[in-house]
């Protein structure tokens, strides 16, 4: 009897490790309504081309997911933010309503992938909101174009159109925190990211406002630092 309980003990907690092995390789679903987040997503971010300035980069996803030994999938919608990622479902059905083609082409993305990105819209190493590890490793932000239009520029030019109706949009509680220095990246407009963007806005319009007001001495002083700056550097 004692071996029977303890076969059915090994039994039950080897029920439990496999259920919960099963739930840890599974990303959680993301729902909304009754329906799948996850799959709209994923179903825009496969028809939306993935082309900028200097040329393709889907294959990037496609490596950084095979690095990191996950599906595709899983690798850019897994470790998104589902709060985020519901927002981004209404925000995108409603603008499928009013006529634009919306496609999104990045959420997901670790240090190594945002290694991968030509500089210029680059954010410092590991502090991407895309899931930079400095960040928490998760998505809070993504980036969407227009997919209409059969030529690069005729996509950019409804990509214009569709970022100024998001603009125009809070109700959706998305954003586009950087505006034209990276058009597709958006936001939610109560996240950190935002916070940030607004903080070093007030910054800097506090520091323009100091400088114009500043005494002659404290201008020369001022000078001086930039010029020891400079110094340093160059
Ligand atoms: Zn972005």
């Amino acid at each position: 009897m004692k071996k029977l309980r303890s076969a059915f003990a090994a039994m039950l907690l080897l029920f439990i490790s496999i259920a919960t092995a099963e739930a840890a390789t599974k990303p959680a679903r993301c729902m909304l309504d009754g329906a799948n987040v996850d799959d709209y997503l994923w179903e825009l971010y496969q028809k939306t081309p993935k082309i900028d300035s200097h040329g393709e980069f889907g294959h990037k996803d496609r490596i950084a997911a095979r690095r990191a030994k996950v599906s595709l999938r899983d690798y850019v919608l897994g470790r998104a933010d589902c709060g985020v990622k519901k927002l981004a479902y209404k925000m995108l059905k409603a603008a499928e309503i009013e006529g634009h083609e919306p496609g999104v082409t990045t959420f997901f993305r670790d240090d190594f992938r945002q290694g991968m990105i030509k500089k210029g819209t680059r954010a410092r190493k590991g502090w991407s909101f895309h899931g930079g590890s400095k960040r928490g490793g998760i998505a809070f932000a993504f980036d969407a174009v227009s997919r209409k239009g059969d030529t690069r520029a005729a996509r950019l030019l409804n990509s214009q159109k569709f970022w100024l109706w998001i603009d125009e949009h809070p109700e959706y509680k998305l954003g586009r925190p950087y505006k034209n220095k990276d058009a597709p990246h958006v936001a939610p407009l109560d996240g950190l990211e935002y916070k940030l963007v607004n903080m070093r806005k007030t910054w800097k319009l506090a520091r323009a406002k100091s400088k114009l007001h500043a005494t002659p001495t404290a201008k020369k002083r001022f000078a001086g630092k930039v010029f020891n700056k400079k110094k340093r550097f160059h």
